[in-house]
């Protein structure tokens, strides 16, 4: 560390030097934006769910229920689970938050593919770990064998994410039963199923009739994609019910605030505007990729709202490009760019503006 004087309260250098984390990006005043950049459901909610917001925005001078029990309880039946192995959080990027708060301290690890979620740095930082992060093979996927090989007697948790953002492929159940069953009982396996519900096959997502058998296991999902909630910030996590007790202590109290707790239960029970949803997100995606793909684009596959173009070092043109042209989407300088599907209109102005470009590259034609 630099001796240099800093102004005002010490805090911890190595969160002071962390890079935040980089929301999507906001285009020039005056250009129309589709924005892109961060896997948003692009449809409006359900007239229900803002009928919801309405009404209980009149008795906002309230607390929250602070143990969020209507909603625990409706998210517990609706997925066959006991309360007790349930946990609500702002966000379940919150929730990942706290768990890591619970289980790790300086100097522990915690081990997550690479690219992934941006979060997962930001959040095993905060909590002092150090990050193990194993590369993606070639075709994008998860080293299993070189995750489970990288646990040490200081792991803490290993992070899967499936789907993968920013990738868009998925593990099957039997292969990710078959990693969980190579880490050692005391190390947590968190699996981060953000976009199960675009996923419309169960045999891709952890099985929650197995939750007794591994008490090691946090599964997490959201209101934030396939339900359309990401401005009011709730995710859920399941688990063994020790875990899950672990991480509602290390929660913020009163996190899930109270318009949020009631939409999301409406939410939940408007699950055929959520699946006629999603089928339009999966015709848009597989629509958009095959139009791309037959221009000679290079696209993994990709079962989620969003799809990966691998142009490594042209990744930060293209993306700067595009919101100099008000087509948002998210670059990861050196290793690709990510596409959100957004609705008709706003995938086709995507292909007009990719179509600008020799295809894999941030060469204009
Ligand atoms: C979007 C996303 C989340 C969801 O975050 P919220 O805090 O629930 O909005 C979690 N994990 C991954 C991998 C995501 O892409």
């Amino acid at each position: 560390m630099s001796s240099e004087k800093k102004r005002g309260a010490y805090i911890r250098p190595d969160i002071e030097s962390l890079p935040a984390y980089v929301p999507g990006a906001r285009p020039p005043a005056g250009v129309t934006m589709t924005k892109l950049s961060s896997n948003e459901n692009p449809a409006e909610p359900a007239p229900a769910v803002v009928e919801t917001i309405h009404r209980v925005a009149e008795q906002i001078n309230r607390y929250p229920d602070m143990n969020v029990t209507d909603l625990t309880e409706t998210v517990a039946a609706h997925y066959g689970v006991e309360p007790a192995n349930v946990a609500l959080g702002n966000g379940s990027v919150a929730l990942l938050s706290h768990a890591l708060t619970a289980l790790a301290i300086m100097g522990d690890e915690v081990v997550y593919p690479w690219r992934s979620f941006e979060a997962y740095p930001i959040i095993a930082q905060a909590a002092g770990a150090t990050s193990v992060r194993i590369p993606l093979l070639e075709d994008f996927s998860h080293d299993l064998d070189a995750m489970a090989a990288a646990v040490t007697d200081k792991t803490r948790a290993v992070i899967v994410c499936n789907p993968n953002n920013p990738t868009g492929n998925v593990i099957d159940r039997d292969t990710l039963m078959a990693f969980i069953d190579k880490i050692p009982p005391t190390v947590a396996v968190f699996v981060d199923e953000a976009y199960q519900e675009y996923v419309a096959d169960p045999r891709y997502a952890f099985d929650l009739a197995d939750l007794p058998r591994y008490p090691n296991v946090l599964v997490f999902r959201t209101f934030s994609k396939a339900y359309g909630l990401a401005g009011l910030r709730v995710g859920y996590c399941f688990g063994d019910a020790r875990l899950i007790s672990a991480v509602r202590t290390t929660s913020t109290p009163f996190g899930v605030n109270a318009i949020a707790q009631a939409a999301a239960m409406t939410a939940l029970a408007e699950q055929d505007v959520m699946t006629s949803q999603v089928e339009e997100a999966n015709a848009e995606r597989e629509r958009v990729v095959a139009k791309l793909r037959d221009d000679g684009w290079n696209i993994p596959q990709t079962v989620a709202n969003f799809f990966y173009l691998p142009i490594g070092e042209d990744a930060a043109q293209l993306a700067a490009d595009g919101v100099a042209e008000g087509v948002l989407i998210r670059g990861y300088p050196g290793d690709g760019v990510r596409v959100t599907v957004g609705n008709r209109a706003e995938n086709n102005r995507l292909v007009e503006f990719l179509g600008g470009y020799a295809p894999n590259s941030s060469t204009r034609r």
